[in-house]
């Protein structure tokens, strides 16, 4: 007897799949503020689920060097570094082979931002706009057979977000694949600022890079449908088991 017990309480824990670090504020807008708590929950329920590692942190010097190397996947939950010595340690772990998966205005830029190294991480997106007040759309896969789409419906209804607009449009650089775009059905959308048309991608990934970015992120309503749960779910597996990508 005693040596079963030996033997049971020596048994490890399922090793994790791998690491995540998920990076927050609490003093921007509201709204991300909201999304980010809930994305918290969320993912920490995931990682119980899936045998990953989920910590987070509000303090964004913890985008050091020496700090990342412990992680596979980095998440950015509605904001962005803003210090020279984050970007540029977030530079150096992304070009060696980190992960990355950021939402809504994780990947805000425009000429005050003066980050060029980001812009062409994103493939050339470029924030131009969003329409206003967050509304419901229709979604529609690009991919099908991409990881991130397993048992995702090839269209539906996704819950109130503040879409984003990107001139020039990710689909434009070759490495992009864009994986989920605005259906041309929703338009226009939006009351104060309305989106009358145009491609508006909502999720892609640089492929030279283990990156992800989706656009959902604005609210308290984000994770009310189990299809976009089951979505966000996917995405962050995805990154956190990809391998490097080719150089
Ligand atoms: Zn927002």
């Amino acid at each position: 007897m005693a040596t079963l017990c030996l033997i049971s309480e020596a048994s490890p824990q399922a090793t994790p799949k791998f690491r995540a670090l998920a990076f927050y504020s609490e003093t921007v807008e509201q709204d991300h503020v909201d999304f980010a708590h809930q994305a918290i929950q969320f993912f920490q329920a995931a990682a119980k689920r899936d045998q990953f590692e989920f910590e987070t942190t509000t303090n964004w010097d913890d985008l050091n060097v020496g700090n990342l190397g412990r992680y596979q996947l980095v998440v950015w939950l509605d904001d962005f570094p803003h210090t020279q010595a984050q970007r540029a340690a977030f530079e150096q772990y992304m070009e060696h082979g980190g992960g990355w998966l950021g939402f809504h205005i994780a990947a805000f830029n425009n000429n005050g931002t003066r980050w060029p190294w980001l812009v062409e991480f994103l493939g050339g997106a470029v924030f131009y706009g969003n329409e206003w007040p967050p509304l419901p759309a229709t979604l529609t896969v690009d991919d099908k057979s991409h990881p991130v789409m397993k048992d995702i419906p090839e269209s539906f209804m996704a819950p109130a977000n503040e879409w984003y607009i990107w001139k020039p449009s990710p689909r434009l650089d070759k490495d992009v694949k864009v994986l989920m775009t605005l259906a041309s059905s929703n338009y226009p959308i939006g009351l104060k600022d309305v989106l009358v048309g145009g491609d508006i991608p909502v999720v892609w990934t640089n492929t030279r890079y283990r990156m992800l970015y989706l656009n959902m992120g604005h609210g308290d309503k984000i994770f009310t449908t189990d299809v976009q749960n089951r979505l966000l779910e996917n995405a962050l597996l995805w990154v956190g088991t990809s391998k490097a990508a080719a150089k």
